[in-house]
């Protein structure tokens, strides 16, 4: 079975009803062993992709993961780039802005972690968080300091939808890909994994209080969320709804969104022109070969 990307992307400019999207899809692996078969097959695959983009040095590849708590971001990064090597990729994670950063424009702090050329940047949120979690709570915003608020509450996010679109718009004209995922999670099985994360002793630390009440707003999450796929998905930029409910398919589908990405970009390893096949004659023999 292939994994077709465009079976995930939001279409530029499409409205996006998040109950008609799957949140469990038909699994790409039968089994422990042919996900690990698959895995291990990707994880190469990425790997040789990395160091072909690090050696190009034209490109950078910027991967934006957001979802609700207990989607499985961090697992999914864990998994995907475990055989990356470290020096070619760079995770953030953002999660309330210090105070030095809100004394900044809402996309600074993200700007200033961008991925160089050659290299592959993790967002793990994001400034999208400025239209989800703000959005969400309304006296999020109020601690940002803005010299101007609209009045009507639609337009800030419009406004704000605008400057990230522009932003990315830009990133790609620059050489940067940007492809994000949003995991989509269902309610039940965030409340599966929550209990797992109580009854499960390693995993309590990542068990909060703030978790569950953040579970109560989940209508206005699934709405910000929808308003802000179906606003931002661009030709340059689209994003991609990646059923989360079953964590190893999600694996294998973003490690071939990411792959299809990066094997449409026009890349080569630098050749070495006649003198410096020369030069490296002339070292072979003052190494004594
Ligand atoms: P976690 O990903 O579980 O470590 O949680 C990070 C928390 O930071 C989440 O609850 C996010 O909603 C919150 N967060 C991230 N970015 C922002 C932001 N720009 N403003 C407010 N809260 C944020
Ligand atoms: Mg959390």
């Amino acid at each position: 079975m292939t994994i077709e990307p465009k079976d995930y992307r939001v279409g530029a400019g499409r409205a996006v009803r998040l109950k008609k999207w799957p949140t469990l899809g038909k699994p790409f692996y039968r089994g422990e062993k042919q996900y690990r078969d698959i895995l291990a097959r990707q994880q190469s695959q990425l790997d040789k992709l990395q160091k072909l983009l690090y050696a190009d040095r034209r490109h950078a590849l910027l991967l934006i993961m957001q979802g609700m708590d207990a989607a499985g971001k961090d697992s999914a990064i864990g998994h995907i780039f475990a055989s990356v090597n470290p020096e070619g990729c760079e995770v953030f994670s953002f999660g309330p802005p210090s105070a030095e950063e809100l004394r900044h424009d809402f996309l600074w702090r993200a700007v200033c972690r961008l991925p160089e050329r050659g290299r592959i940047g993790i967002f793990n949120r994001s400034y999208y968080e400025e239209v989800l979690v703000v959005r969400v709570h309304p006296q999020v915003l109020a601690a940002e300091n803005l010299p101007h608020v609209p009045k009507h509450g639609a337009t800030l996010w419009k406004e704000r939808f605008r400057s990230i679109t522009e932003l990315e718009s830009h990133l790609c004209r620059n050489g940067t890909v940007v492809v994000k995922i949003f995991l989509h999670l269902s309610y039940e099985e965030q409340r599966k994994r929550f209990l797992a994360r109580i009854d499960e002793a390693d995993k309590n630390w990542k068990f909060s209080l703030a978790d569950i009440q953040e579970r109560q707003f989940w209508k206005h999450y699934m709405d910000a969320y929808a308003a802000c796929l179906a606003a931002t998905s661009s030709h340059a930029a689209p994003w991609y709804i990646v059923p989360a409910d079953d964590k190893k398919n999600a694996h294998l589908i973003i490690s071939e969104i990411l792959m299809a990405r990066l094997k449409k970009l026009d890349m080569a390893y630098p050749k070495p022109g006649p003198t410096r096949h020369e030069e490296l004659i002339q070292i072979r023999e003052e190494l004594g070969e």
